[in-house]
């Protein structure tokens, strides 16, 4: 009786441990494969609030740079101050040419400065019963001749126009058009900003190819003008990519005297005029 206790009591010892055995394995298990899953419930729920009870977020964290992190000490001069201010580019044209700009060779003549009927150049004849300013006569001739010599053909279409010639020109497109000085406007300069009356201003043209559209610039002439006139004291005047600044098309043709100085550095930098006057302006 005595061993059947001992065998019956042991037993339910042995099956106890066994039921527990299995419900502590289960368990574990369960954990394994339920574990991320519990883990993402708890970071659901609890993110909302992470904000509020955990620590910043990056993004509300306290900016520290690397510097600042690796040296708690601060330096006698603190940090450097932050600057919002951008580094100041350098000034492209710091480089421009020491000059009076309200010297004659400077004159700007366009539909923002208009010359009066008063303004009469001093001026010299030139070839085929063409006048230039008389101080800038010389510089024209050499101009030609140098085209010349490189055996093109150069044929001076305009020249100094007075300011009644203009006036003239001006109201005769006007009564073409029935009174309509807006459009007339657009064919011929208005009076006073037609810059052949500084008398600087000269239309060169191949004697074999008269046209005066943007195709002479194809002409072999043109090329030699244009790399050359700086050489003389001359610009290109209307170049094809400044035409909304000079409100004027693109005139191969057209040169404009301003001094050898002034020259080189507008056809180096690829100025016009009123972009070089107004560097002068602050
Ligand atoms: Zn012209």
């Amino acid at each position: 009786m005595r061993n059947g206790k001992w065998i019956g009591a042991a037993a339910l010892i042995l099956c106890a441990l066994g039921l527990a055995a299995l419900i502590l394995a289960r368990a574990g298990l369960l954990g394994e494969h339920d574990a991320p899953e519990q883990e993402a419930q708890i970071q659901e729920t609890v993110h909302p609030d992470l904000p509020v009870t955990a620590s910043p977020s990056p993004a509300q964290a306290p900016a520290i740079t690397p510097a600042q992190a690796s040296s708690p000490e601060p330096s006698p001069d603190g940090p450097p101050e932050p600057s919002d201010e951008p580094t100041p580019e350098p000034d492209p044209f710091a480089d421009k040419p020491e000059i009076d700009i309200t010297d004659w060779k400077y004159v700007l003549a366009n539909q923002s400065h208009l010359l009066g009927s008063d303004f009469i150049p001093e001026v010299s004849p030139l070839e085929n019963g063409h006048f230039f300013d008389s101080r800038a006569v010389d510089a024209l001739k050499a101009f030609i001749q140098g085209a010349r010599d490189a055996g093109l053909s150069v044929y001076l279409t305009s020249s100094y126009r007075p300011y009644s010639t203009q006036e003239y020109l001006f109201n005769k497109k006007v009564a073409e058009y029935g009174g309509d000085r807006e459009t007339a406007a657009r064919i011929v300069a208005i009076p006073g900003s037609s810059e052949h009356q500084t008398g600087l201003a000269a239309d060169i043209c191949d004697q074999y190819y008269q046209y005066m559209n943007e195709s002479l610039a194809n002409t072999e002439l043109s090329k030699w003008m244009k790399a050359h006139c700086a050489e003389y004291g001359f610009i290109l005047r209307f170049p094809e990519d400044k035409q909304e600044i000079t409100g004027i098309m693109f005139e191969p043709w057209h040169f404009r005297y301003v001094g050898e100085e002034a020259a080189a550095y507008i056809m180096e930098k690829g100025l016009c005029l009123e972009e070089f006057v107004e560097l002068y302006q602050n």
